[in-house]
């Protein structure tokens, strides 16, 4: 299973990620987590890059492609991966083509309303970092942490503008990508607007019946 999975701020993403990161044992693979690891460990790449996450540009298409290229050779890639982040420029994509074939560019997607109304609703708990959500996981008193009574907290992204910003700025960088793969007709669309719940065994059954899925759960 060899996909390349994009969405917007809210979508969904990170649990459909590890829904099958965990039931198929292939890794979810992030660019921008990757980044973020060398950052702290300040290796050379981790020099080289910060100064493009620090602005919020984009890293530039050799040094990620690089990274890329190493990471898809490692062992634990044998079964699949699922790529986050990746590709986004033109560019990257025809850079991936040459490094591995594909399976599928999985879209799963929210409007841009359902985005805000789905974040806005995201506090955490700023001693343990518990994340609740008003309508899916509420803590279970008045905005306050189950575990240690701490008054929650929204984080300063999930505000509405903020939220807004990003899912606009997502789709001006995703857009093209998603035109790209339409095009090779690789592209899977899921609209998470039914939830996770319902939608992981949607893309599941759809994943399997279209051939992309072939790998056993390594887990019963
Ligand atoms: P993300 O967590 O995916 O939003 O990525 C965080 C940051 O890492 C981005 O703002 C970019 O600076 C960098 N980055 C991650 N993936 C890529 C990519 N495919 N191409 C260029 N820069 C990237």
């Amino acid at each position: 299973m060899r996909v390349v999975l994009i969405g917007p701020p809210g979508a969904g993403k990170g649990t459909y990620s590890e829904y099958f990161t965990k039931k198929y044992c292939i890794p979810h693979i992030s660019t921008g987590d990757i980044f973020r690891a060398e950052v702290a460990k300040k290796s050379e790449l981790g020099l080289k890059v910060k100064e493009y996450l620090d602005r919020g540009e984009l890293v530039p298409d050799e040094i990620v492609v690089e990274v890329v290229k190493r990471r898809l050779s490692e062992p634990d890639t044998k079964r699949g991966f699922i790529l986050d982040g990746f590709p986004r420029t033109i560019k990257q994509a025809q850079e991936l083509e040459k490094i591995t074939p594909l399976d599928a560019a999985i879209h799963i997607y929210i409007s841009e309303e359902e985005a805000v109304r789905r974040l806005s609703n995201r506090y955490v708990c700023p001693v343990c970092g518990r994340v609740y959500n008003l309508t899916y996981n509420p803590p279970k008193n008045d905005l306050t942490c189950d575990y240690d009574g701490a008054k929650l907290v929204r984080r300063s992204d999930d505000e509405p503008e903020v939220i807004r910003r990003r899912y606009q700025v997502y789709y001006q960088t995703f857009s093209p990508i998603i035109e790209y793969y339409k095009e090779k007709r690789l592209l899977v669309e899921i609209d998470n607007t039914i939830g996770s719940d319902k939608g992981i065994p949607l893309l599941e059954r759809i994943l399997v019946d279209k051939g992309i899925l072939r790998i056993k759960p390594c887990v019963t």
